[in-house]
């Protein structure tokens, strides 16, 4: 089907109406200084992310709001209070001070998406305790390796998680001080060595004044997603809920009267900033599923949970397409007005998917663990250019870069002022939440700036318009007889082909012309891998990218390996290929 370049906003994606629709305007009103005063500060001077999200809705017309709903297959849903998360934060900050654990000191959490975690997440946010949540998926090495690096003093965890993953290595944890368990039961625990936290949660007063935290005080550790190599810890600060206010505000539009749903895990990044922090900022009712991806499952829940704003990733969209439309077809979601997606880019063909089933196109937004928020955006304020990832946010200033190679020397860079010209895309430092370092590897750090410049690893182009383009991570671009090719053309060339769900596309060494253009495809329902299909996806992606680009070998895969938080590793894809060594898998699905 032909398709527009542009998907104009209509009156129905603009209901209610959003806060905003100028965008040359607001970014020129904007500044960082301003957005604070949205936040109120601690009584006594100070910013806490905690406090923010929680105390300070807790006494005032929000107090009675839903803040939290849990649901689970097996489980009755969880409603939580504003007020409700107030006094079970309050309790848990309690517990920490009763163990000598304060500001600064370092708590771990891995759980699967249960009230604890959240629980504990922002009780320690109020205490000021640094924390990081984990995948409850890692096996025992990658959490051993990720609380020695972080030298975490706490962790709070589940019983069956602490026996199947974390007991067999607690020897090899020595900064580990404290082991607080769930039982999962509901019940309580008696594990040697560790504590029972519904114990200590009861005998805990429920008052408690968040810490007087300051803006560049530590709040929150996360790792990467461990896409392009070994995951690197990024260290963020209370300042940056001002990001996480300001971007809850242009990007997702978040109104109390919503009910949102981010479907990332809080293991990364996106499940924190906007599954935790941002929703509650917003005083909005948040839904955490506790279950994995199901297709049915997903749209049920948009439905009858009455789902206003979803915030999701592509890998789970390209998983409701693969699905079939007579699924979606059972389903109606009117009460859905704004979705968005983040992590991987998103192919035109699942922004029209989005348009299509949803009846809603899906905003696709930029940004990393390092920026801790959302930096690039389609938002309600502009129309939509599908396979684009929008437009830098008030308070962003983005640009393309190109390198002036010097060996040895560190990075030096100049602005690429032209349109649609490839670079790297780099952003101008000052934002409230990008990262103060990479955790024990100071120099990595240093090497993502150039003065000011921050040097984000991500190759894009701008057009005229002033829309970034993604191209592909600068690892993984590909060099080919003279062209540099970048993987997400390809694969969105590909994902037009009916049969195929999910592409993947490496540069394989080749003697003649550097690399060639490999792909892996998996299919769609219904289709069989065999010779008739490749060759037609081939003729498919010669005509709509040229011989030079188009993939010159397409492998059929039944999945692609991908990380936790839903990412393509090409780089595995690149390692088997080769028969190299396959690096760090900590985060690879299904791995250990
Ligand atoms: P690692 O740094 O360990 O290799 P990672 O970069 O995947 O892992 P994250 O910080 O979780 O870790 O992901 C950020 C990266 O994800 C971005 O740098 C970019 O490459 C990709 N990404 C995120 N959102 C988008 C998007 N909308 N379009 C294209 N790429 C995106
Ligand atoms: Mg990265």
């Amino acid at each position: 089907m032909e398709r527009a370049s542009v998907i104009h906003k209509t009156a129905s994606d603009q209901r209610p109406p959003p806060y905003w629709t100028d965008y040359e305007g607001e970014r020129r009103a904007f500044s960082w200084e301003l957005a604070r005063h949205a936040l109120q500060g601690l009584p006594g001077g100070g910013l806490n992310m905690g406090f923010e999200a929680v105390d300070r809705h807790a006494t005032g017309a929000l107090r009675d709001h839903i803040a939290l709903r849990f649901v689970a297959r097996q489980a009755p849903a969880l409603d939580l209070s504003y007020s409700a998360l107030a006094r079970q934060t309050n309790r848990f900050a309690n517990v920490l001070q009763g163990l000598g654990v304060g500001k600064g000191d370092r708590l771990f959490v891995l759980a699967g998406r249960i009230p604890e975690l959240y629980v504990a997440v922002l009780g320690a946010l109020k205490n000021g305790t640094v924390v990081t949540p984990l995948f409850s998926a890692f096996g025992p090495e990658p959490i051993a390796t990720r609380i020695n690096l972080g030298a975490g003093q706490v962790l709070v965890t589940t019983d069956v998680l602490y026996k199947r993953k974390v007991k067999q290595l607690r020897e090899q944890m020595p900064s580990l001080r404290h082991v607080l368990l769930v039982a999962e039961d509901g019940g309580s625990t008696s594990e040697p060595g560790t504590l029972d936290l519904a114990t200590l949660m009861r005998n805990a007063s429920d008052e408690f004044s968040a810490v007087a935290t300051q803006p560049d005080d530590p709040a929150l550790l996360h790792f990467t997603s461990g896409t392009t190599g070994t995951p690197k810890g990024a260290q963020h600060v209370h300042g940056a809920v001002v990001t996480h206010y300001a971007t809850g505000r242009y990007a997702l539009d978040l109104h109390p009267e919503d009910r949102y749903w981010c479907t990332a895990d809080p293991g990364w990044v996106t499940g924190t900033s906007y599954g935790i922090i941002a929703p509650l900022l917003h005083g909005v009712t948040s839904l955490i599923d506790r279950e994995e991806f199901d297709a049915e499952r997903w749209y049920s829940l948009l439905e009858q949970e009455r789902i206003s704003v979803w915030y999701t990733a592509p890998t789970a969209i390209r998983m409701l397409m693969k699905a079939g439309a007579a699924l979606a077809d059972q389903h109606r979601w009117p009460a859905l007005r704004f979705v968005a997606s983040v992590g991987e880019p998103l192919n035109p063909e699942a922004v029209w998917w989005g348009k299509e089933v949803l009846g809603l196109p899906i905003h696709d937004n930029w940004w990393q663990t390092e920026t801790g928020g959302i930096m690039i955006a389609n938002t309600p304020a502009f129309d939509i250019k599908p396979g684009s990832m929008g437009r830098p946010l008030p308070g962003i200033e983005a640009c393309i870069v190109e390198h002036l190679e010097a060996e040895g020397e560190p990075p030096r860079v100049r602005l690429i002022d032209t349109p649609d010209v490839e670079g790297e895309l780099a952003l101008r430092s000052g934002w409230p939440s990008m990262f103060r370092g990479y955790l024990n590897n100071e120099a990595r750090y240093r090497k993502c700036f150039d003065g000011d410049l921050y040097l984000t690893g991500d190759l894009a182009k701008r057009d005229a318009d002033g829309y970034y383009w993604f191209v592909g991570r600068a690892d993984d671009v590909i060099k080919s007889a003279g062209h540099l090719i970048g993987p997400f053309e390809v694969e969105s060339v590909l994902m037009e082909h009916p049969a195929v769900a999910e592409a993947g596309v490496i540069g394989k060494p080749d003697p003649m012309v550097g690399e060639v253009v490999k792909a892996f495809v998996s299919l769609k329902d219904g289709y069989a891998p065999d010779e008739a299909l490749r060759l037609d996806i081939m003729a498919h992606a010669r005509k709509r990218l040229g011989a030079a680009v188009a993939p010159k070998e397409i492998a059929f895969l039944p999945t692609l390996p991908r990380t936790r938080s839903g990412k393509i590793m090409r780089r595995l894809l690149k390692a088997r290929e080769l028969g190299l060594p396959e690096g760090d898998t900590s985060t690879l699905e299904g791995g250990a």
